[in-house]
């Protein structure tokens, strides 16, 4: 059962590592199968890390976090962070997938008080348009490891589609898989030039209002199909 969407979010799972959202064995990606289902990867005793996750760590849950069919918790652990993609999926019913990561650069950027701004434009329109909409920030460094965590923390995201958590990760929800992890790399993106250009003792500033006009947003359907064939290809699986 949903043996495409287990191979969907694992592959999720390993874009993520390759593209340095996480390191080692934290992070997890989900998917809204239905109103009470979802998909998530999961850990057990012959874990490997996010960057070796199989479709058969994509475990089939309910909301509450027991196990969606019999035998789907044999041997696997479902996240601490559960309640992070489920207040997340269920704050919006646009919200079909969330990924929670760790990436350094934008963990580092924010503990240094950068703000993510649409320093550039052309470079990653969806990126530049991203940081327009605003990157908000929950402010805790906290485990959220239970609902009322997790509701400050959408509450904090104020219906933008990612938020970074101070001192912890990122949260990212989109309506597909593979925009979760598509946006989450053009955050670390936003991030890591931030860091770059700060480190050259060059100055953070927005590009020209003026500009705007000309970076088309050509929207998700336009871009994402061709950004994930590229990360996949650069898994080489
Ligand atoms: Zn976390």
């Amino acid at each position: 059962m949903f043996d495409q969407q287990r191979a969907l979010v694992a592959q999720a799972c390993r874009v993520a590592a390759a593209r340095a959202l996480v390191d080692g064995i934290l992070g997890h990606v989900s998917l809204r199968v239905d109103d009470e289902h979802l998909l998530i990867r999961c850990r057990s005793d012959s874990d490997n890390g996010l960057a070796f996750t199989r479709p058969s760590d994509i475990r089939l849950i309910t909301f509450d976090g027991n196990e969606g069919a019999p035998g789907e918790l044999d041997g696997y652990r479902v996240p601490n962070e559960l309640p992070i993609h489920t207040e997340t999926l269920l704050a919006d019913p646009g919200h079909r997938a969330v990924a929670h990561l760790h990436p350094p650069a934008t963990v580092a950027a924010s503990l240094a008080g950068i703000d993510i701004r649409p320093i550039y434009g052309a470079y990653d329109i969806p990126g530049a348009w991203l940081a327009r909409g605003g990157v908000p920030v929950y402010e805790r460094a906290v485990l959220i490891r239970n609902s009322r965590l997790a509701k400050d923390m959408v509450a904090a995201m104020r219906g933008r589609p990612v938020v970074i958590l101070r001192g912890h990760g990122i949260t990212s929800a989109a309506s597909t898989v593979e925009q979760t992890v598509l946006q989450a790399i053009s955050l670390n993106e936003l991030a890591r030039m931030s860091l770059r250009v700060n480190a050259a003792g060059g100055v953070l500033r927005d590009i020209d209002e003026a500009d705007w006009d000309d970076l088309p947003d050509l929207g998700s359907g336009f871009n994402v199909d061709a950004a994930w064939r590229h990360e996949v290809a650069r898994l080489g699986d």
